[in-house]
């Protein structure tokens, strides 16, 4: 896809060996297993993007006045390569990704990646690893772009260096079990995001500030929390990293409108493609916790699930709060969610015809596989 004479390749001289690789790739769980490389690109105010390397996957060394240890000057990106049954390596959609980098990189005060270098990144390290890329269904080899404040410096100002850094993990199913089903807690004092902050952009900080409701949803038993509007406390946003879709038994899928807290996910707007195009009607609006057990209980809300690059399509069952619990639909995992994500996996692991040309093919030599 695109030519990277940019990144010097420096292969690790020990990498894992074949037989123990395979041997952890049949049940690489998600996101403790990582592949022998790492891209790596470094920033500074002088010399701009500079020594643009993959190379072996090693422990970065830091200075502890690096700010981002204490201002937080971190983004992120998640997105998944696929290995097709005919042997070929697919990237969904990865210049959504490079631009939305690029976004969170403004609203964080930071460099702005160019999309050929966070593209090249990507690319050239998935070339390397492509052998990394497990087999089983819904297995994929996650990868997690990400950019930092690497600065010495304790004064209060956007930093004038950073490393923009690639790497790579093995990836099964998002939820323990493969659970395609979740149960979730409502959150109706803390929040994640508010206008005029960071919700819409994808740093790390968003994650900080979610972890204390996802702490209580779990003592709720819940798997996952979702966050409503800091202003009224009423309208619906996202989980602490899912968007949210309603599936109305009049055929309608709703979900929350994007407006600077919510993220725009490219799940999520994939979705929205493939629903349309599966006959329904898409609205996107304010969806309130009030109307949401209100449909819940008069039969009208057939279905809620979540969306997102690690998870895919999940179907939510049951809705924890502090006043008590609903059941959506029977419980059960959805029809419309469980299309919805076939007919999105199918594209994206190149079993069905690519009619969006959202699918990138990463040239890899046979030498990798
Ligand atoms: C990453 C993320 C999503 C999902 O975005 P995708 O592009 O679909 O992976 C949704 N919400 C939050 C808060 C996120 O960080």
């Amino acid at each position: 896809m695109v030519a990277t004479p940019f990144f010097e390749i420096y292969p690790n001289s020990n990498p894992i060996k074949r037989e123990k690789r395979k041997k952890l790739l049949e049940t690489p769980g998600f996101g403790t297993l990582f592949s022998d490389h790492m891209a790596l690109v470094h920033w500074s105010e002088k010399k701009g993007w500079y020594k643009a390397q993959i190379t072996a996957r090693k422990s970065l060394s830091l200075d502890p006045a690096s700010a981002v240890l204490h201002y937080a000057q971190e983004i992120f990106e998640g997105l998944k390569a696929y290995r097709s049954q005919d042997g070929r390596v697919l990237l969904f959609r990865p210049e959504q990704n490079a631009k939305r980098f690029a976004q969170s990189a403004r609203r964080l005060s930071m460099p702005v990646l160019p999309e050929e270098i966070f593209l090249g990144a990507v690319t050239e390290l998935v070339r390397v690893d492509s052998k990394w890329i497990p087999e089983g269904v819904d297995a994929s080899l996650y990868l997690r772009p990400f950019m930092f404040a690497s600065e010495s410096f304790l004064g209060v100002r956007s930093a004038k260096k950073y490393i923009f850094c690639v790497i790579a993990s093995p990836a099964g199913a998002y939820f323990s079990g493969g659970g395609e089903l979740v149960t979730i807690w409502v959150e109706e004092h803390l929040s994640r995001a508010a206008p005029g902050g960071t919700g819409a952009v994808k740093c790390g900080g968003n994650y900080a500030t979610s972890l204390e409701a996802q702490a209580l949803a779990h003592e709720k038993g819940c798997d996952q929390v979702a966050f409503l509007d800091v202003i009224e406390r009423r309208w619906v946003e996202e989980l602490g990293g899912m968007n949210i879709c309603f599936v109305l038994n009049s055929g309608i899928l709703v979900t929350p409108p994007l407006g600077g807290t919510i993220l725009p996910g490219i799940t999520r707007s994939s979705i929205l493609t493939l629903a349309a195009e599966a006959g329904m009607k898409v609205e996107e609006r304010g969806y309130s916790f009030d109307e949401w057990q209100h449909d819940a209980a008069d039969g009208r809300l057939q279905e809620v699930f979540a969306c997102g690059t690690a998870a895919v399509v999940t179907s939510i069952g049951r809705v924890r709060h502090e006043k008590g619990e609903f059941v959506i639909g029977n419980g059960t995992v959805g029809s419309v969610a469980q299309e919805l994500r076939q007919k999105l996996v199918d594209i994206q692991y190149g079993r069905a015809n690519d009619s969006y040309g959202w699918m990138r093919v990463v040239n890899t030599p046979k030498l990798y596989l």
